[in-house]
């Protein structure tokens, strides 16, 4: 049989051994890194600095004192509480669609609505650079699979026109992609995405996981940016990035989402979050649909244009190719105080090895300036 000490072995010698390192400090504009002390940190998703901030902490605290600290059981098992359904019908009038259905993460919320929605007689086709959680989804779900080149509309047609030639009278064509890329923060050509599955009468699933609380009117992400949520068949994604919490949200029509109910494994077969959680995650967008979180986007913005002006998202790579290249980056920058990650295979593909900088409404104008000074310090 394999040893796993080999594996770790080989996987170490080709540099991408990972390990967890321990935090002494809460999420934040820095952090404490056990042994390395304070960090500026430029790694968290947490966009507008919300996972450590005041008035969600106390707002939390007063839903556990409130609704209980556990939810007992998977919601179809022990009856649904009122927090969840509360929630649902929240997001689902924000995100302009019928219905919304929510998960312990975003990760189950894909893996869940995937393989619910289609099987071996259907067809998805995805863009090359999706997120795990929606490669695995469809790989469970035992469909045919078509991957197109990152962003490429005219392979997505073509991948699209050969579906239509192969498809029968029921067989879905499902299309997939993000809205922001989450290790290169670029966009999807949404628009015309949305053109060609119409055009073929496939269905279309968008992750907004680095979109949502960020772009677009409120907060709503890629899709009500360019007014076309009403044309994306399923908007899916978390509450663990700008909303600085935890898990998944998929919103549809209310006869998918009953669908999901039904079918989505992840959901059924996994107990409910925290409830204090779930009125919690209501706050969170709350804030983030009002006043705060528009002056947090303003910040972010403004971060985002000093840092790398007309950067698309606040997701920024450094593209450094070799896995050692960016671990040494990557040290380097720890040495000066700064949090930044070495990204590499199987996250982003062989010799994109990567620095990946992600900034946040939670740091201060100089921290960004500090952050370009010291990147060119460590000769980048
Ligand atoms: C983070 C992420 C997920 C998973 O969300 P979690 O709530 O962290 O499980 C899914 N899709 C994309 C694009 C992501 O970046």
């Amino acid at each position: 049989m394999r040893d796993p000490e080999e594996e770790l072995r080989e996987l170490a010698a080709s540099g991408l051994r990972r390990s967890l390192r321990r935090l002494e400090s809460p999420q934040g504009r820095s952090v404490t890194l056990a042994g390395a002390g304070s960090c500026l940190n430029f790694s968290s998703n947490d966009y507008l600095g919300l996972a450590d901030d005041e008035a969600l902490k106390s707002l939390y605290q007063t839903h556990i004192g409130r609704l209980g600290a556990g939810s007992g059981a998977s919601r179809l098992v022990c009856g649904t509480m009122a927090a969840h359904l509360e929630l649902e019908e929240k997001l689902a009038a924000l995100k302009r669609s019928e219905a919304a259905l929510t998960f312990t993460s975003g990760f189950a919320a894909a893996t869940g609505t995937i393989p619910a929605l289609c099987g071996k007689d259907d067809i998805i086709i995805l863009d090359k650079l999706c997120h795990a959680s929606l490669i695995d989804g469809a790989r469970l779900s035992g469909a045919t699979m078509r991957v197109f080149p990152h962003n490429d509309l005219d392979r997505l047609a073509s991948h699209l026109r050969w579906a239509a030639e192969k498809r029968g009278e029921n067989t879905r064509v499902l299309v997939v992609t993000e809205s922001v890329f989450s290790m290169d923060g670029d966009l999807a050509p949404l628009a015309g995405i949305c053109d060609l599955k119409d055009a073929y009468d496939a269905l279309l699933l968008l992750d907004e996981a680095h979109a949502f609380g960020v772009l677009g009117p409120q907060g709503r992400g890629l899709a009500a940016a360019l007014g076309l949520e009403g044309r994306v068949d399923l908007q899916m994604g978390t509450f663990s990035k700008a909303a600085g919490l935890s898990g998944g949200y998929l919103c549809a029509s209310r006869p998918v989402v009953d669908l999901l109910v039904n079918r989505a494994r992840s959901f059924i077969y996994s107990t409910a979050p925290s409830p204090a959680l779930a009125a919690t995650i209501g706050d969170a967008l709350d804030l983030i649909c009002g006043t705060r979180g528009e002056d947090l986007r303003t910040v972010l913005a403004a971060h985002r244009e000093r840092f790398l002006p007309g950067a698309p998202s606040a997701i920024i790579p450094v593209i450094l190719g070799e896995n050692e290249a960016a671990l040494a980056a990557s040290t380097a920058l720890q040495e000066r105080g700064f949090l930044v990650p070495a990204i590499r295979y199987p996250t982003v593909p062989r010799g994109s090895a990567r620095l990946r900088v992600t900034l946040s409404a939670a740091h201060q104008t100089e921290d960004i300036d500090a952050l370009k000074k010291a990147l060119g310090e460590v000769a980048i």
